[in-house]
């Protein structure tokens, strides 16, 4: 990677009598410049030129002192010298020209921020950046870097699958059902599908089996771990997602939220009238007068409970706070991936969210394991299996690989399906290291650095590893699931 950058220090007089110290000031820059970079990298002053009230500079550098980091590193010692000594000021600097060049197999179609142009040549992207002194110092140039490298790294990765590692897998078990358990589902009449794409309407049977799997998670993990119930939002605004790390790349997958442009019935009144005629909704019409997206539904759960604790400091003995959210729907459009109610657009998930000091955020996800593990092998009787699997906050911020951070990660939960022979991811737990506490600035009573976890029980796809393995008749379910499912709630008939 190299850099060019050309312009030039604004002064606020003539400084003609500095010429000689300018000469010896820009000769010996070598040290400003190369500090901290490996011998022979660095920034190079390639030429210089005092003018009438500026001086004009050329540098070129690699990726270790990158050239806009050059010039803002010059500013201070220059105008130390000629303020000093000459009563000169440094007004500002100007930036007439910035070219990154990246050696790159393709280019890039899209515009990009402050890139005012693109060239592909021979093997190498030019950008050619429109920044100013401000954009320097707020890092501009250095994030355009990161976004280049993100996609040269995913080049050179070429579509290779996530980081994947086998942790444990349970004892085969004979499957007591090798159909699709959703068709099951839809002959029985348990469930129905809803108006929208990948969403379903759960009949009293259905509803019953959703409501006894809670219950399980409520008498094996929340009781007994002393998990507390919060209630969160469901429509997340795009502040949440920036300080959660969402907004790097949860577009394809959001349900956007658009309030109307004002609730003033009159603004309104053509697109009533238009549908009191026509018996159509003017969707177009309707298109023009909604506001932005405000943000979207619910995707993950846990983000917007972290307002709940924004900006405050938690008491050392409340730690860890445990905490967990059933309160609503996720919402994602999964395009043409939905299937049955393994993959929908709406689903229903328990989220367990937990605080604390590293170990304590470590200690409590083990906890959790062991509840999990109970629950599968004791009372569902699974064929179940945990991977290490790519973070979500790392595949998003397009790294790939395990966390800089030691012990933070998500482990997936799969069970197999016996009528297509694939596994399906369950639930996950991850642990995310400083991630929220650092974006929403929580801060523990101690000073040591607050960690936390997460957990989210996708119901819809408990059903589908269970019912998938065990069927829809309560003979074939192991004795402690029957015990808890009690007696099967009369469902709704039709004539
Ligand atoms: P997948 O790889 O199957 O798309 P994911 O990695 O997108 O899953 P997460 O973001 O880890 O899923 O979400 C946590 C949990 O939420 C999942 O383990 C699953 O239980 C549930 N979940 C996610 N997406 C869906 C969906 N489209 N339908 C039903 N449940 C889902
Ligand atoms: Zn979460
Ligand atoms: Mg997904």
């Amino acid at each position: 990677m190299k850099f060019h950058l050309e312009g030039s220090f604004r002064l606020s007089a003539e400084a003609g009598d500095a010429v000689k110290d300018l000469e010896e000031f820009f000769g010996g820059a070598a040290e400003i410049l190369k500090k901290g970079a490996a011998d022979g990298k660095g920034a190079e002053i390639t030429s210089w030129k005092l003018g009438n009230t500026d001086i004009s500079v050329v540098i070129d550098s690699d990726r270790y002192v990158r050239a806009h980091d050059a010039v803002l590193r010059l500013r201070r010692p220059l105008a130390d010298l000629l303020g000093k000594k000459y009563r000169v000021g440094v007004r500002g600097i100007e930036i007439s020209k910035y070219e990154i060049e990246v050696a790159s197999e393709r280019s890039i179609d899209h515009k990009i921020p402050h890139v005012k142009e693109m060239k592909h040549e021979g093997g190498v992207l030019t950008l050619s950046l429109e920044v100013d002194e401000s954009d320097l110092k707020n890092q501009v140039p250095d994030r355009i870097v990161s976004l280049l490298d993100e996609k040269l790294a995913a080049e050179d990765y070429g579509g290779k699958a996530e980081h994947w590692e086998l942790l444990w897998e349970s004892e085969p078990r004979v499957p007591k059902f090798e159909r699709d358990p959703t068709e099951e589902l839809v002959n029985r009449g348990w469930i129905k599908h809803g108006a929208s794409r990948g969403q379903w309407i759960y009949g009293p049977e259905g509803t019953h089996l959703f409501r006894v799997l809670e219950r399980i998670v409520l008498e094996e993990i929340i009781e007994p771990l002393g998990y507390r119930e919060m209630i969160f939002p469901k429509l997340v605004t795009w502040d949440v997602w920036k300080k959660s790390g969402h907004a790097l790349g949860v577009y394809p997958e959001i349900y956007y939220v658009c309030p109307p442009k004002t609730r003033d019935p009159e603004f309104w009144e053509e697109v009533m009238d238009y549908y009191k005629v026509t018996r159509e909704v003017p969707v177009e019409l309707v298109k023009e007068k909604i506001d932005n997206p405000i943000g979207g539904m619910c995707y993950a759960q846990c983000p917007p409970s972290w307002v709940f604790f924004q900006g405050r400091t938690l008491p050392n003995e409340d730690l860890p706070i445990r905490i967990f959210d059933r309160s609503g729907t996720s919402h994602r459009y999964e395009s043409g991936g939905i299937h049955g109610i393994e993959r929908v657009d709406e689903f229903h998930r328990i989220e367990i969210v937990w605080m604390g000091s590293q170990d304590q955020v470590k200690e409590e996800a083990e906890k959790l394991k062991e509840c999990y593990t109970r629950i599968f092998e004791e009372i569902l009787e699974l064929r179940w299996r945990m991977a290490w699997v790519t973070p979500w906050f790392m595949a998003q911020e397009g790294k790939s690989g395990l966390s800089e951070m030691t012990g933070a990660g998500t482990v997936d939960y799969e069970a197999i399906l016996p009528y297509n022979g694939d596994w399906i991811e369950f639930q996950n737990l991850s642990i995310n290291g400083d991630k929220y506490p650092r974006g929403f600035n929580v801060k523990a009573q101690s000073g040591e650095q607050l960690w936390s976890g997460c957990s989210g029980v996708g119901l819809e796809r408990w059903t589908s590893a269970f019912l998938g393995q065990k069927g829809l008749d309560p003979e074939n379910w192991p004795e402690a699931f029957r015990e808890r499912f009690g007696e099967m709630p009369k469902g709704i008939r039709f004539l």
